[in-house]
C-alpha cells in the first residue's frame, strides 16, 4: 500500500517511472484503480472550497478568461497542433504551445498525442482507450483515465514529436503546468488584493475559482469530445465508428464538436468544414497566421468538401 503510494507520487512528478517498465503497465487490464482517480477526486472537490472563499466578479471573470484560454490550448495547439500537424510554428513557440497545453492539467503534449493518434487508427474499436461505443459513456467519459495502463506515454505514437527533447522534458514534468497555473492566481489575488480592496478578491479565492472550477469545467468540456461527440449530434459522413457533428458542443470546444467532420478529414487545421460551422479554434489559428506565428495552415481540399453525402455545399 505505502509502496503504491510513493510510486504514484512520484509518477505525478515524473511522468515516465514505470520500475516495471512502462510495456508491463500498458498491458494489464483495463480497470478502474483508485489510487489513480485520486487527483480527480481532489480537482472537484477543491470546487467546494468556494464555501469558504465566496466569489467575485474579478475571481469569476478569470475564472472564465482561464477557461477559454486552455481550451484553445487543448484544441487548437495540443489536438490540431501536437497530434495532427495541421500547421507549422517555431521552435520557439512549439516550446511555448507546449507549456501553455501543461496548464490546462490534461498532462503533456506527448501523451495527449500518443491518446488521440491511437483513437483515430482504432476508432470505436475495442483497444480504443475511450470509446462510448465499447465501454459504455462513463468510462469513456473519465473511467479510463483511472486505469493505469492508459498512463504511461506510447512514444511509438509520437516518434516526429519525441525529435524535441524539451517537448519530451515537458511531457515527462508536466506538473510544472499546474505548479505555474496555481503560483500566477496566488500572484493575480494578491495584486488584486492590494491595489483595488473594492474588488472582494483575495489569493485563494482566485485559486478556487481559476484553478479548481475552471479546470474542471475544462475536463469534462474536454471529456466530452471523447463521450457525447461519439454518441449525440449527426453524422455527415460515414466513417465507420460513431463519431458525430453538434453545434452545442462545438460552442463550449471552440470547435471540438464538429467530430464528424474531424474523423472524416483529420489534417485540417478547420473542423468546421462550413462557413455556418462555427470553430474558433480555426479562428484564432487564423489570427496567429495573420501574425506571422503559424504558417502552413491546412485546409479542407474541395474534393472532401463535394464528398459530402447530399451534394455539394456552396458559400464557405
Ligand atoms: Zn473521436
Ligand atoms: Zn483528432
Amino acid at each position: 500500500m505505502a509502496h503504491k503510494l510513493a510510486d504514484s507520487l512520484l509518477r505525478m512528478i515524473d511522468s515516465d517511472y514505470f520500475p516495471e517498465g512502462a510495456d508491463v503497465v500498458r498491458t494489464k487490464p483495463e480497470k478502474f484503480e483508485f489510487f489513480r482517480s485520486v487527483p480527480f477526486i481532489i480537482l472537484h472537490l477543491g470546487c467546494l472550497g468556494v464555501i469558504w472563499t465566496g466569489w467575485s466578479w474579478a475571481a469569476v471573470a478569470t475564472a472564465v478568461a482561464l477557461y477559454f484560454i486552455r481550451m484553445f490550448a487543448i484544441t487548437g495547439l495540443y489536438h490540431r497542433y501536437f497530434c495532427h500537424r495541421a500547421y507549422k510554428t517555431s521552435r520557439a513557440a512549439q516550446f511555448l504551445f507546449g507549456l501553455l497545453g501543461l496548464t490546462a492539467v490534461q498532462r503533456g503534449p506527448l501523451w495527449w498525442a500518443s491518446v488521440h493518434r491511437y483513437h483515430h487508427a482504432h476508432s470505436d474499436e475495442d483497444s480504443d482507450a475511450h470509446s462510448p461505443v465499447c465501454k459504455g459513456f462513463i468510462w469513456s467519459h473519465i473511467g479510463w483515465l483511472t486505469s493505469s495502463r492508459n498512463f504511461p506515454t506510447d512514444y511509438k505514437m509520437v516518434r516526429d514529436l519525441q525529435k524535441f527533447p524539451e517537448l519530451v522534458f515537458l511531457n515527462r514534468f508536466d506538473l510544472i503546468g499546474p505548479l505555474l497555473l496555481l503560483g500566477f492566481l496566488a500572484i493575480w489575488g494578491a495584486l488584486l488584493q492590494a491595489v483595488s480592496p473594492g474588488l472582494g478578491t483575495d489569493p485563494w479565492q482566485m485559486i478556487v475559482w481559476g484553478f479548481f472550477i475552471s479546470t474542471t469545467v475544462l475536463f469534462h468540456a474536454t471529456c466530452g469530445v471523447n463521450s457525447f461527440a461519439h454518441t449525440l449530434g449527426s453524422k455527415r459522413f460515414p466513417t465507420g465508428d460513431e463519431s458525430r457533428n453538434s453545434l452545442v458542443l462545438a460552442l463550449f470546444t471552440l470547435g471540438e464538436g464538429w467530430h464528424n467532420n474531424h474523423h472524416h478529414y483529420q489534417a485540417s487545421a478547420r473542423q468546421g468544414f462550413y462557413w455556418w460551422e462555427i470553430d474558433i479554434s480555426y479562428y484564432i489559428i487564423r489570427l496567429l497566421g495573420a501574425l506571422g506565428i503559424v504558417w502552413e495552415i491546412k485546409g479542407v481540399p474541395q474534393k472532401v468538401l463535394e464528398s459530402a453525402p447530399g451534394g455539394k455545399f456552396a458559400g464557405r
